[in-house]
C-alpha cells in the first residue's frame, strides 16, 4: 500500500496502535504544558527508563515553571545530576525564568524557539502535545521509520541532514486533527517497535506500508555517516588529607559541564610524592572515547581551581555522573 496516497489509513491504523499500547509515562498520565517542556528535554540524549526517576524527582523538587525559576543553579544542576547533557538544566532553569517573566505567554511554535534550549524538535512537541497546533516533530526515532517505510537508502551526512530531508515527509503525514498524539504515535513507535536493531516488524501496525520490510532492507536503514572515533587520554589525581577529597570545580565557561565537580588532572597539582596508579577507568562521550588514569598523590601545592571537598559533603555537590561512580568505587577499596 502506497504510504502517502493512503495516509489517512496510516493515521488510523498508527493511531489505534497509539491507544492500546503506548506506555504508561507520567507526562501522559497527568498532562501539562510544563510536564512536556520538562519531559522532551529530559528525553533529548536520554533513554525513557533512564529519565523517569529523575523525571518525577524533578516534579516533587520543581513542580512548576515558578517552583523552577526561583531555585538556584546549583539544585536546579543536583536534581540533573547523572542525566548528562548539562546544558538542558541550564537552558531549561534558563526558559522558566524567561517563561514566568513574560506576558502574554508563547502560544505557538515559533514564540516557543525564542525560548533557550528550544530547537525546532522540542517546539514541534510543545506546539503539538501541549497546544494542540499542527507540527511533525522529527528526530531520529522518526527518521528512522521514514526511511524505512520509504525505503530510502540515501547516505546521509549526520542525523541533522536526515532530520533536514524528512521533515517535510514527517509534515504530509502529520495527522492534523491529532497532531500531538501522532507524533507521540510516531515516537512511540520508534522506541518500542521500530527499533535501530532487529526492529519487531511482525508486531508493526504500519507493516504493510513498509517498502524496507517488503525488500528486506530495514536492518540497514537509515543510512548515516559514522564520526570517526577519537580516543583520548586523561591522567587525573586522587588526594585525600583530613578526610577531604581534592576536585576540580568547572568553571561556568565551560559549557556543557559548567558547575560541576570531577576529579583534578594530574598537570593541576604539584604533587610531593611520585603518583601511584591506583585505577584506569574508561568511557564515551559521542565519538570520544576516554580513558581516565587515576594516580594517587600527596601534593605540595594546587591550582586555584581546586576545592577540598569534605568526604562526607560528596553527595551534596553536582559531581559529573562517572567521577561518582568512580570516586565511591575508591572510597569503597580504601
Ligand atoms: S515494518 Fe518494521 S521496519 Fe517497517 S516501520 Fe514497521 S517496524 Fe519499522
Amino acid at each position: 500500500m502506497d504510504l502517502f496516497s493512503s495516509k489517512v489509513t496510516f493515521r488510523k491504523l498508527l493511531g489505534a496502535w497509539y491507544a492500546t499500547a503506548q506506555r504508561p509515562l507520567p507526562w501522559r498520565a497527568e498532562p501539562s504544558l510544563y510536564r512536556t517542556v520538562v519531559s522532551e528535554l529530559m528525553a533529548q540524549q536520554t533513554q525513557i527508563k533512564t529519565m523517569l526517576p529523575y523525571f518525577n524527582r524533578w516534579m516533587q523538587r520543581f513542580p512548576d515553571f515558578t517552583a523552577l525559576a526561583n531555585a538556584t543553579a546549583e539544585d536546579v544542576l543536583k536534581h540533573w545530576e547523572g542525566l548528562g547533557y548539562y546544558s538542558r538544566a541550564r537552558n531549561l532553569h534558563r526558559l522558566a525564568k524567561e517563561y514566568v517573566a513574560l506576558d502574554p505567554k508563547p502560544a505557538n511554535r515559533e514564540e516557543w524557539q525564542r525560548l533557550p534550549g528550544i530547537g525546532p524538535y522540542t517546539s514541534a512537541a510543545i506546539a503539538s502535545i501541549a497546544l494542540g497546533q499542527p507540527a511533525a516533530v522529527v528526530d531520529g526515532n522518526v527518521v528512522r521509520i521514514l526511511a524505512r517505510l520509504t525505503n530510502d537508502a540515501h547516505i546521509f551526512k549526520n542525523n541533522g541532514a536526515a532530520v533536514k530531508a524528512f521533515t517535510a515527509r514527517a509534515d504530509e503525514l502529520l495527522d492534523n486533527e491529532n497532531p500531538g498524539d501522532h507524533n507521540q504515535a510516531m515516537m512511540e513507535l520508534g522506541a518500542t517497535v521500530c527499533l535501530k536493531q532487529k526492529p519487531l516488524c511482525t508486531i508493526c501496525p504500519v507493516l504493510k506500508f513498509c517498502v524496507a520490510y517488503k525488500h528486506g532492507t530495514q536492518n540497514k536503514l537509515p543510512q548515516i555517516e559514522r564520526k570517526t572515533t577519537v580516543q583520548v587520554e586523561i591522567d587525573r589525581a586522587w588526594i585525600i588529607e583530613d578526610d577531604k577529597l581534592l576536585l576540580h570545580r568547572i568553571p561556568e565557561s565551560a559549557g556543557q559541564l559548567a558547575g560541576q565537580y570531577e576529579l583534578p588532572e594530574l598537570s593541576a597539582v604539584k604533587a610531593r610524592m611520585s603518583p601511584q596508579l591506583i585505577a584506569s577507568k574508561s568511557r564515551s562521550i559521542t565519538h570520544r572515547r576516554i580513558k581516565e588514569y587515576i594516580y594517587e598523590t600527596i601534593v605540595v601545592s594546587i591550582h586555584d581551581s581546586l576545592e577540598w571537598v569534605a568526604l562526607d559533603e560528596l553527595d551534596a555537590i553536582t559531581l559529573s555522573g562517572p567521577h561518582r561512580r568512580w570516586i565511591r568505587e575508591l572510597l569503597k577499596d580504601r
